[in-house]
């Protein structure tokens, strides 16, 4: 009896997301979603960067009339300045893509949304990225969230769990904001502060995160970022406690391989000798980072494994993984 009052509790319980859907219990750790405007916005800057590099554009212009081609050139144009800036860290990149997130498939983006500029330019650009490039961009999305999140959220709340134990952080109550992306800046994911009501805004670009074991543990490694700051903060701590400067990308490095290890493991992947972590399988740790992954193999995985509690395993990382601190040999020049 009780446990039937319980269950009709919890189906009666759904909490509204951000374009008004009804999330189950299961979607409200992360939050899938393939949204026109975030496509448009990341696809018109990453063309306005390619176009600054001179590399070669992905609209085929040959495909576009001649009114087409000078509606789209003057979308790209006015990019020129944003596509200079960085996903991650500009306020102003963050501001629109959270704006565009909460946005369904309307014809055209409501004034004062973003920007006069931005929105005049993704009004204009709308028409054509619709008829030429959005349906197969849409396909692509919409497959790889078909594959991606059943196994997220089966998975997610053992996972989460674990992370935010193996961190020693707060995980966020809130749910994570999974945009899936045409374009995902540099490395094909990045992560934000979210919209109002999430946790954080994670965009990730299926062509560059396809395969399913990667995309999986892709969403975990972005989801850490949501708690980076506290993960920073306790290396910080440690850091200042024993006098040292804590090499640079520590934290991350560290994330990497946390949610990589707990990955592994909640795919009960650790006796397979194919199965590699994506840092290790994509060459993360190759590029200047190999005393991070040294000394995560050293101080880290014995904690990982429950042979060493987390504060000396911090400690020896922490110690591992420095600098000593110098004093500025002369007072710093005003930039
Ligand atoms: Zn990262």
């Amino acid at each position: 009896m009780r446990a039937k009052a319980i269950a009709v509790f919890l189906t009666a319980l759904t909490v509204i997301g951000l374009s008004g859907h009804p999330l189950c219990a299961a979607e409200t750790q992360f939050r899938f979603q393939d949204n026109f405007w975030v496509n448009l916005h990341h696809f018109v800057r990453a063309e306005a960067r390619r176009r600054a590099f001179n590399a070669p554009l992905v609209m085929p212009m040959s495909a576009l009339s001649k009114a087409e081609k000078a509606t789209w050139s003057s979308a790209v144009d006015a990019y020129a300045d944003l596509a200079k800036l960085s996903l991650i860290f500009d306020e102003r990149l963050v501001r629109i893509n959270n704006a565009l997130a909460s946005q369904g498939e309307a014809a055209a983006l409501p004034e004062g949304l973003v920007e006069p500029g931005v929105l005049a330019a993704l009004n204009r650009a709308a028409p054509i990225y619709r008829a030429h490039l959005w349906p197969e961009h849409r396909r692509l999305n919409e497959e790889w969230i078909k594959a991606t999140r059943p196994r997220v959220e089966q998975h997610a709340p053992a996972l989460t769990g674990a992370l935010a134990d193996a961190y020693h952080v707060q995980w966020p109550k809130k749910p994570i904001l999974v945009d899936a992306s045409c374009e995902g800046g540099p490395v094909g994911a990045y992560t934000t502060g979210g919209p109002p009501g999430t946790a954080a805004h994670t965009v990730i670009a299926p062509s560059q995160v396809h395969d399913p074991d990667a995309a999986f543990e892709i969403v975990f490694h972005e989801a850490s970022h949501s708690v980076d700051d506290q993960i920073m903060k306790l290396i910080d701590a440690e850091a200042v406690r024993q006098g040292v400067k804590p090499l640079p990308n520590l934290w991350h490095a560290l994330l990497f391989y946390t949610s990589g290890e707990l990955v592994k493991r909640e795919l009960h992947k650790e006796k397979d000798a194919s199965y590699k972590p994506y840092a290790y399988r994509f060459g993360v740790y190759d590029r200047g980072w190999q005393p991070l992954r040294a000394g995560l193999e050293k101080d880290w995985q014995p904690y990982l494994d429950g042979k060493v509690d987390f504060p000396h395993a911090l400690a020896k990382l922490v110690a591992d993984c420095s600098t000593k601190e110098e004093a500025p040999k002369k007072p710093a020049t005003p930039l």
